[in-house]
């Protein structure tokens, strides 16, 4: 089995642009996988020779329903029940929101290896910039640039490397 990915935060983090980079819009061939639905939000994914599969989620944007919040908030559920490690995908220019918060406050209960992105870093270093990172509770954040391509090899190479 291809290890499973989940990348998941709040709206607007860059998760799609992400997942546009690690899969590079290869529709995923998940009719196989077990208890994976055949969905437009799964993608395969290769570092090197090995292949992965790689979930987006929040394909539902916030319109202040808390019907569509709640959806959001299932979809990310799933997906992490369904993933081998999970990408957390912080803004790095934005900073921490609480909704960030309330997603890291369930990533620690979901017994699942994560991992924090901090995305839109490029430009960045990854010392006092990305500080406030830490207040998550998830570990070091690891800063990349979904748009430009920068530290997501490291990234991969990361979430990859129990698998
Ligand atoms: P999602 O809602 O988390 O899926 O976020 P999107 O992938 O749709 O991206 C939201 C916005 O952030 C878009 O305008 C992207 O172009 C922008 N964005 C994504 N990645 C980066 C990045 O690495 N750097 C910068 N500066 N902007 C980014
Ligand atoms: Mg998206």
């Amino acid at each position: 089995m291809k290890p499973v990915i989940a990348l998941v935060g709040r709206p607007n983090v860059g998760k799609s642009t992400l997942f546009n980079r690690l899969t590079k819009s290869r529709d995923a061939i998940v009719a196989d996988y077990a208890g994976l639905t055949r969905d437009r939000h799964y993608g395969e994914g290769r570092s090197g020779s090995r292949a992965f599969i790689a979930i987006d989620t929040g394909g539902f944007e916030p319109d202040c329903t808390s019907g569509i919040f709640k959806e959001m908030a299932n979809q990310t559920r799933q997906a992490v029940a369904e993933a081998d490690a999970v990408i957390f995908v912080v803004d790095a220019r934005n900073g921490l929101s609480a909704q960030d918060h309330d997603i890291a406050r369930y990533l620690r209960t979901a017994n699942k290896k994560v991992l924090l992105a901090a995305n839109k870093a490029e430009g960045m270093q990854s010392g006092p910039q990305l500080a406030e990172f830490y207040e998550l509770g998830i570990g070091e954040p690891i800063p990349i640039s979904s748009a430009h391509g920068q530290g997501i090899r490291s990234l991969l190479d990361m979430a990859l490397d129990d698998f």
